[in-house]
């Protein structure tokens, strides 16, 4: 105690700041790195930043109370962290998460992109997409809507942890380009979700030329590319099974959080 009395008394040595020398300071901690293994190899894709597409399926645009027609894109972002490595195989359990009585579901395709830009024209938008994976963009439906009714940002709905189920990358290069194929979701072996990807509004080119005239993109970014209609609530227990042809299902089961 007394030498912490005295310490506090004692003259500075200096009155300059005592900063660490230019390229020797270090961080206080590791914030660890959100990484996607990519099929068939045993390397990791590292996520820097989570786009999710709004109302890209003219039906589901219906069902949110949208207009259908084709309006331009919206975007919203997802923490990087939010991303659930879901294994293919496995049905990995997924936390109900709190504050929500209205849990949803939205399968979608999720293009992962190997390098960007600003100003992307579609025509070149896809040599940027490394992959793609399946998606789950959950929402805590009732949230988000209040929110949208009070012209609130709905982020509290849609960028909360765990709220961005992926499964593994598959390289464009083996899979090819995903512009139709079939999308659908089961819950609990009862098929809610089912449409084809060819239904998007904007396809993933498109949105990649939207969103690169918003926001500089880089490698590690991921676009969820938006839901078919028919998304609807699941509760404790419940199993989901998403499929798009192509890639392996992805399934997860709704546990307490
Ligand atoms: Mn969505």
């Amino acid at each position: 105690m007394a030498k912490a009395k005295q310490s506090k008394t004692a003259k500075p040595k200096s009155s300059k700041p005592t900063a660490a020398k230019p390229g020797t300071a270090k961080p206080l901690f590791t914030v660890p790195a959100t990484l996607v293994p990519v099929a068939g190899s045993g390397e990791l894709f590292q996520v820097r930043r989570i786009y999710c597409v709004g109302r890209n399926y003219a039906a589901h645009a219906r069902e949110m109370g949208a207009d259908p027609t084709r309006e331009p894109p919206f975007f919203f972002q997802k923490p990087t962290d939010a991303i659930q490595v879901v294994p293919a195989g496995k049905i990995a359990d997924h936390p109900y998460p709190s504050l929500t009585k209205n849990y949803h579901y939205e399968v979608e395709l999720v293009a992962a992109l190997k390098s960007g830009g600003k100003n992307i024209p579609a025509a070149k938008a896809l040599d940027h997409v490394f992959g793609y994976a399946v998606g789950l963009d959950m929402t805590r439906r009732d949230l988000q809507k209040g929110m949208g009714e009070e012209k609130k940002p709905w982020e509290i709905g849609k960028a909360f942890d765990r709220g961005a189920p992926i499964g593994p990358i598959h390289p464009a290069a083996k899979t090819g380009h995903f512009v139709k194929g079939a999308i659908s979701l089961a819950v609990n072996g009862v098929v809610k979700q089912q449409s084809d990807l060819a239904h998007m509004t904007w396809n993933v080119a498109e949105q990649i030329e939207k969103l690169s005239a918003a926001f500089e993109l880089k490698a590690g970014d991921l676009v969820y590319t938006g839901t078919p209609e028919n998304v609807g609530p699941v509760v404790l227990g419940d199993v989901i099974l998403c499929k798009i042809a192509g890639l392996p299902d992805l399934s997860i089961r709704i546990v307490q959080g």
